[in-house]
């Protein structure tokens, strides 16, 4: 039931049987709920750029590469389109002058943190999504953690048991976070440490690519994004 209008710049009250906080990373609901939100952040910011190119220069439609400043991903998003996500703006710089770029549609930069909900709500207020869990891009499982959430708070509504839900899904979160955050460390900080794993990357990666090829991707792509399902549910 809403009510009146109550004119401009008052709140509105809204009067709803359930609540479902899917409002990002700066959740409000989350925020009026007094739930903590700790974690961490890295001292990076990544760029992310959109391009159109006149062909699509790559053998594969996923292709990580890696130096000492950090890792870069380049994905197929269309036929001809492509999304680059660099650690670095050199890197990003390099990439579009190598690449056959016709028009830039999106260029950005993000900032990398990694937080999970100490609780997921109560009652007929329950959150989901970044609301609830924020990481890097590294694995493309931010959007598909909050498709996963939303299902499940669907089953957990229909069925009645909403523990269930808060319980399983920050299981979940939790489980990944920790992981993408130790892959994230090593592919975009720019600590000592983190630039001596990547050179050690560098130089094993070429060896083991040689020696198991195709399977080496994608044993750590299936690791990585496409097992998300099994590993989160
Ligand atoms: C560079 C980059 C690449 C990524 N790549 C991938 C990928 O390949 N795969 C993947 O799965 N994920 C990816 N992600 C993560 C993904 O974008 C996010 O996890 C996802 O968008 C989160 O969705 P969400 O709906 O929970 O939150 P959001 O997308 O933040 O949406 C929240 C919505 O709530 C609205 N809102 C906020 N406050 C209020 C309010 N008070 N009242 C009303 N509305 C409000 C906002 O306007 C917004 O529309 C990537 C992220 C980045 C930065």
């Amino acid at each position: 039931m809403l009510s009146p209008y109550q004119g401009e710049g008052d709140d509105i009250a809204v009067h709803v049987q359930w609540l479902f906080g899917c409002d990002g990373f700066h959740s409000a609901v989350r925020q009026k709920l007094g739930v903590a939100f700790p974690g961490s952040s890295l001292h990076v910011e990544p760029h992310a750029v959109d391009v159109e190119l006149t062909h699509w220069p790559y053998a594969t439609n996923v292709n990580v590469f890696m130096d000492r400043d950090g890792g870069c991903l380049a994905v197929q998003i269309g036929p001809n389109q492509l999304r680059l996500v660099t650690t670095t703006l050199a890197q990003k710089e390099a990439f579009l002058r190598d690449l056959p770029v016709t028009r830039v549609t999106w260029d950005s930069t993000f900032d990398v943190h990694f937080h999970v909900a100490a609780h997921y709500g109560h009652d007929h207020v329950w959150l989901a999504g970044d609301a609830v869990h924020v990481h890097s891009p590294v694995g493309g499982r931010g959007m598909n953690m909050g498709i996963l959430d939303a299902v499940a708070l669907a089953q957990s509504v229909q069925s009645g048991h909403l523990a269930d839900y808060a319980t399983q899904r920050h299981q979940a979160a939790t489980q990944w976070v920790q992981v993408n955050r130790r892959i994230s460390v090593i592919a975009l900080d720019d600590a000592a440490s983190s630039r001596r794993a990547r050179r050690l990357l560098t130089l094993a990666l070429p060896v083991l690519g040689k020696v198991m090829g195709a399977r080496l991707a994608h044993t750590a792509f299936s690791r990585l994004s496409a097992s998300c399902l099994t590993l989160v549910s």
